[in-house]
């Protein structure tokens, strides 16, 4: 169904289904189920189901598709299905492909609930997970095998902005014909296309940047028609981890402003990352648009710019309190992707979970802030963060 055209009018208007009424904003079709003209008709759609034909709104709804169909022709994929979160999206992606018995490496800087299926719940069903450092392409070379089943990382990992070579990951995996399954929130459809790295699934939580104004839970799977229609989908269908019509409505709208609401952010985020490395109070920022990032260059290769996020060190805890609670402007919170810029500290929440040590490991310290850029004006943001750090 991809027109050829570019992103932004893709974004507009690709999938959009309009009623007999001609109505010009997509309808919210918030209904369960389908009415069917005779018992025939309904046989026939049970035995084959034809172009915007439904059944159940756990199979899929008319405002869901307009959804799947817009986000599936932003990413040059073959197919979609759309979940009721971000999570629902990992879980349906990795579950739907793999059984016990099966090996798959993983990279380790993983958002909290995904480490959760990876290294808690895969195990308990007897699939075997391989751990690595998601940055040291030579690991993932020792740890593929004949026999591994796929690879998973985030493109870009949460807190610390850790950036995989998806091209390079992706070429060794498929050397030992591993599938490629990749969560791309914190990079998003803008600013990296992972199917061109080699990426086979790619999976988003619609709840960040998608949505962009913090109102609705949503997620979605990408990939081909053969790996949505026969794999994900039967397994997603009958476990029920269906996007609402009126979150797909949500979402669906949020497309329609995503590429200028991440450039925007993505603009300020570089401002922001220099005006903190230039303050004393900030031991380090992490920020992959910067040349100091320690993968920069992988960044720079495979990502349009250095992205909406960005992660500042202080001293300690007690710093890190007294400067997030002296902000104005943003909002301290644990969202992302958001209009409302919103400062979180992992260690004491997203990644409370963890221990200490594992912590360390994935490069988060009592000091960490995360820090997702807003649309609000650059210079209040800039403003906002100085005066805080005045607290420092
Ligand atoms: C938020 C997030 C998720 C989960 O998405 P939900 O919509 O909250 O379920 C998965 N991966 C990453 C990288 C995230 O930031």
């Amino acid at each position: 169904m991809t027109q050829d055209w570019n992103d932004r009018t893709t974004l507009v208007h690709a999938g959009a289904r309009r009623s007999q009424y001609g109505e010009v904003a997509e309808a919210i079709y918030l209904t369960q189920g389908f009415v069917y003209p005779t018992c025939e008709a309904a046989e026939q759609r049970f035995v084959e189901l034809g172009e915007d034909e439904f059944i159940y709104a756990r199979y899929g709804n008319p405002t869901v598709a307009a959804f799947e169909d817009r986000i599936a022709a932003l990413e040059g994929a073959e197919a979609a299905f759309a979940t009721a979160s971000g999570m629902a999206a990992v879980n349906g992606a990795l579950f739907s492909m793999l059984k016990a018995g099966d090996h798959i490496v993983s990279s380790r800087a993983l958002f909290g609930s995904c480490l959760y299926i990876v290294e808690v719940l895969l195990p308990r069903f007897g699939v075997e997970v391989t751990f690595v450092d998601g940055t040291d392409i030579d690991q993932w070379r020792e740890a593929v095998r004949d026999d591994t089943k796929l690879v998973f990382f985030e493109t870009m990992s949460n807190p610390v902005l850790e950036v995989i070579d998806v091209a390079a990951v992706s070429e060794i995996a498929h050397a030992k014909g591993a599938m490629v399954v990749a969560d791309n929130v914190f990079a998003t459809p803008i600013l990296m296309r992972a199917f061109d790295l080699g990426v086979d699934v790619v999976i988003y939580s619609a709840t960040k940047h998608i949505d962009g104004q913090g109102r609705c839970l949503g997620g979605v799977v990408l990939g081909s028609e053969d790996y949505i229609r026969g794999t994900l989908e039967p397994y997603l269908k009958h476990t029920g981890g269906a996007l609402s019509p009126f979150n797909a409505w949500v979402m669906l709208n949020g497309l329609t402003t995503l590429d200028l609401r991440v450039r925007a952010q993505a603009a300020t985020a570089a401002r922001l990352a220099d005006t903190l490395a230039d303050h004393p109070a900030v031991t380090r920022v992490i920020y992959p648009g910067r040349p100091d990032h320690p993968q920069h260059a992988v960044a720079a290769r495979q990502m349009q710019t250095g992205g909406t996020m960005l992660a500042f060190e202080l001293a300690d805890k007690a710093t890190a309190f007294r400067v997030l609670n002296a902000l104005k402007v943003a909002i301290i919170s644990n969202n992302l992707g958001d209009a409302r810029s919103i400062a979180t500290h992992p260690a004491t929440t997203t990644h409370q979970r963890l221990d200490a040590e594992t912590r360390t490991e994935l490069g988060i310290t009592d000091g960490t802030v995360r820090f997702s850029v807003g649309l609000e004006d650059a210079a209040d943001l800039e403003a906002d963060l100085l005066a805080a750090l005045d607290h420092a």
